[in-house]
């Protein structure tokens, strides 16, 4: 049995897949464990199957899962993460962005006794300052909102330890935020810093209405602060609604009442239309996550499968 598997989840990467096996090799050869390399093609379009099998033919070590069609990373990773057997498990992007070299400072705070080694970046060269900017401002407000702490400037690149793989198999919820549930699990975690490298090659397969979809899921997934909000804003407008319905009261009593006041019904009644449709989205929200949850499909299905063929 291996003692380490790095998870590798690819999607159209044949760019960069081949330079990033050169570094990530490098990195293993010079390690005193064992290292078994998984591939896991998340229904790629393009040749990177292929790369991975002729990866596969020249490297022993390299073993390789296909999935049945584009599960989206968070899935790609469980389904690596599901297949290792060996003591612990790193998860590093394919593009290069997350480098390779860091491995081994991983490994140490992994021997010393951390259950979870994640690595933050310190800088981020290459992204422009309004990708920086939302980045910031999403870790803040996840940090605010959320029971569960999670690291800042973290991607998924860290490495596990058996007994938080084990763990982190047992929560098979569809909706699955991968940097909460990483930290969700708990033992003992520590952060580990290096400098994020700008993507070798290829596009980033995120664009911003995908990160906008992954922060919805992060804060509806690991907060329920939304729900609450809603409520105060129902309070506040139904106490709102109060004092102003005694003043119009106490204005007709003085004054009697001719027809009047047709802006400020319109401004409340779009208003409270407003703030009504708002709480009944954030419901839907949840609702439909947790019709998600209640079909309880599978996460993801393999088509092809290859382990690694080193044994020792
Ligand atoms: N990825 C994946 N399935 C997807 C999207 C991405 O397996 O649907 C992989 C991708 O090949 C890469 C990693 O997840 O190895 C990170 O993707 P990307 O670089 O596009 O994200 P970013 O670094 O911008 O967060
Ligand atoms: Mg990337």
């Amino acid at each position: 049995m291996p003692q380490l598997t790095v998870v590798v989840p690819a999607y159209n990467e044949a760019a960069v897949l081949q330079t990033f096996h050169q570094r990530l090799t490098q990195v293993l050869d010079g390690l005193s464990i064992e290292c078994h390399v998984l591939y896991v093609d998340d229904g790629s379009s393009d040749a990177t199957w292929a790369i991975i099998e002729s990866l596969r033919d020249s490297d022993t070590r390299t073993g390789a899962v296909k999935l049945s069609r584009n599960f989206g990373k968070e899935a790609a990773l469980t389904a690596g993460l599901d297949q290792v057997t060996a003591g612990g498990a790193v998860v590093i992007d394919a593009d290069l962005q997350d480098p390779p070299e860091v491995i081994p400072a991983l490994i140490d705070q992994w021997q010393a006794g951390y259950d979870v080694v994640y690595a933050t970046r310190t800088i981020r060269e290459g992204e422009t300052r309004f990708k920086r900017f939302t980045a910031a401002t999403f870790y803040r407000s996840m940090e605010r909102l959320s029971d569960t702490a999670i690291p800042r400037d973290t991607g998924d690149f860290r490495l596990l330890s058996r007994r938080a793989l084990d763990a982190l198999g047992q929560l098979r919820e569809r909706q699955r935020f991968m940097k909460g549930l990483f930290s969700w699990i708990g033992y003992r975690q520590i952060a580990v810093h290096y400098q994020r490298e700008p993507r070798q090659a290829g596009t980033t397969k995120w664009n911003y209405w995908r990160l906008t979809q992954l922060a919805i899921e992060g804060i509806t997934s690991f907060s329920s602060a939304p729900l609450r909000l809603a409520t105060w804003v129902g309070l506040l407008s139904a106490g709102l609604a109060f004092l102003y319905g005694l003043w119009v009261l106490a204005k007709s009593l003085i004054y009697g009442d001719p027809v009047h006041g047709y802006p400020t019904l319109m401004l409340v009644i779009l208003f409270l239309g407003g703030v009504q449709l708002l709480a009944l989205g954030v419901i839907g929200e949840y609702l439909g996550r947790s019709y998600a949850e209640s079909k309880q499909r599978p996460l993801y299905f393999v088509d092809q499968q290859h382990l690694p063929r080193a044994r020792h």
